[in-house]
């Protein structure tokens, strides 16, 4: 089965909108097994939309198209539907008193431009839009569907989930399966380098992407049969289990705070340049509170040795950024808020503060339990932005392999 989806306008082609819908399409679509094979963007032009219909419906069976069904002047999908389908719309009165009704609710007389809305087709369906006016479109046309819907994501994602994927998963017969294993700490090229010198791929029926990302590296293994998809993971498992930390969509975070409830060991954090974002990630998970204790931000230098007891003399002698001052920020932050472990996270974020001996992307990160004071240093020269987030992963990876290790 295959599947084109057309994004419509012209916000999407200047680069105003980010073509999030297409995204979650495809995402949405991947999960039960139906891969889109081609997808164009193209502006809101009632002959451009014709032309990509004419050109879509030969190579496949399956047409979604999201935007343009709006009220106003530009939006002109339904009425390139109509035309292509060589539809007459006829008016539904109902559907326009229910409109009206809906906008006197809200204390609104109910412009006359929202009368196209109301038109429905004779040759297809309407496809009920809970959180919009715009209806969709449905035509059934020589096997092949043609679904149209708003560009709004929200409505276009209700509609998708309740409307449109219900459809197309009643047409898949031999669905794709996908299976993501993500993996941190290691490079893509280093990954695919174990990967290659142990398995030959051409041994499998199912292919395997790297979708490299700034904080980790995921492995999407593909395949219409899943027995397939198995024999190859079982084999490349042992290659890269230290640097799998999850599945699908499973975030680091998530499998650090399920470890830590499971082993009832409990967290705390002492942050300097990455100014609480660890604690933020930390606490993304909800009921992170059964495991993580609390934070401290401490940005400068009396905060140190204030909040953490590191000592003025660690601080003269070694800097703020140094294996000396993060053992004892990892120490300090443990005794404070008496947690089984303590991480700490100090370094030089960028663009400015680097020097020779310590350039922009160094970062040490402490760990401390009550056998073990561990400090890592680590050079990741990306910028500001990056070398945060970059630290809260390490930081993270490094609490896993600790616990894992346990
Ligand atoms: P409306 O009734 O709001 O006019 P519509 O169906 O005509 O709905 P559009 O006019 O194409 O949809 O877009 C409405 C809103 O949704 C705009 O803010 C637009 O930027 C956003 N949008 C449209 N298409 C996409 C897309 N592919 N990805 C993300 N946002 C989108
Ligand atoms: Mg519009």
């Amino acid at each position: 089965m295959k599947v084109a989806l057309i994004t419509i306008g012209n916000e999407l082609l200047s680069g105003f909108t980010v073509n999030t819908n297409a995204a979650w399409i495809g995402i949405e679509l991947g999960r039960v097994g139906i891969e889109i094979s081609v997808q164009h963007t193209i502006q809101d032009e009632k002959k451009d939309i014709i032309f990509e219909l004419e050109q879509v419906s030969k190579k496949v069976s399956i047409v979604i198209v999201t935007g343009g069904l709006g009220p106003t002047h530009d939006d002109v999908t339904a009425s390139a539907f109509y035309s292509y389908f060589n539809d007459t719309p006829i008016f539904d009165e109902d559907y326009w008193k229910d409109l009206t009704d809906q906008f006197s609710k809200i204390n609104y007389k109910i412009p006359d431009v929202n009368q196209n809305q109301a038109m429905k087709p004779k040759k297809g369906d309407c496809i009920p839009n809970d959180f919009g006016s715009a209806r969709g479109l449905l035509y059934k046309i020589n096997n092949c569907l043609y679904f149209a819907l708003p560009g709004v994501p929200k409505e276009m994602k209700a509609m998708m989930k309740k409307s449109v994927i219900p459809i197309l998963k009643d047409q898949v017969t031999n669905p794709f399966i996908t299976r993501t294993i993500r993996t941190t700490g290691i490079p893509e090229s280093a990954l695919a380098e174990k990967i290659t010198n142990t398995i030959d791929m051409r041994t499998y029926n199912c292919s395997l992407a790297y979708l490299p990302k700034l904080l980790g590296v995921d492995l999407r293994i593909s395949s219409q049969d899943e027995q397939q998809i198995q024999k190859f993971e079982k084999k490349i498992k042992p290659v890269i289990e230290k640097y799998v930390y999850g599945y699908e969509d499973e975030a680091l975070e998530e499998v650090v705070g399920n470890t830590l409830k499971k082993c009832r060991v409990t967290l705390a954090t002492a942050e300097s340049c990455t100014g609480g974002l660890l604690g933020h990630r930390i606490t993304q998970v909800s009921g992170s509170s059964e495991y993580y204790l609390g934070g401290v931000v401490s940005y400068n230098e009396d905060a140190k040795i204030n909040l953490l007891d590191v000592t003025q003399e660690t601080l003269t002698k070694f800097g703020a950024v140094s294996e000396e001052t993060v053992k004892e920020m990892a120490l300090g932050v443990r005794k404070l808020f008496s947690s089984d472990l303590g991480i700490s996270i100090s370094g030089i974020a960028g663009p400015t503060g680097g020097t020779e001996e310590k350039p922009v992307g160094l970062v040490y990160i402490g760990l401390s339990s009550v056998k073990d004071l561990i400090v890592k240093k680590f050079n990741f020269f990306r910028d500001r932005d990056s070398n945060k987030q970059i630290s809260t992963q390490v930081a993270l990876n490094m609490l896993r392999l600790y616990l894992r290790d346990e």
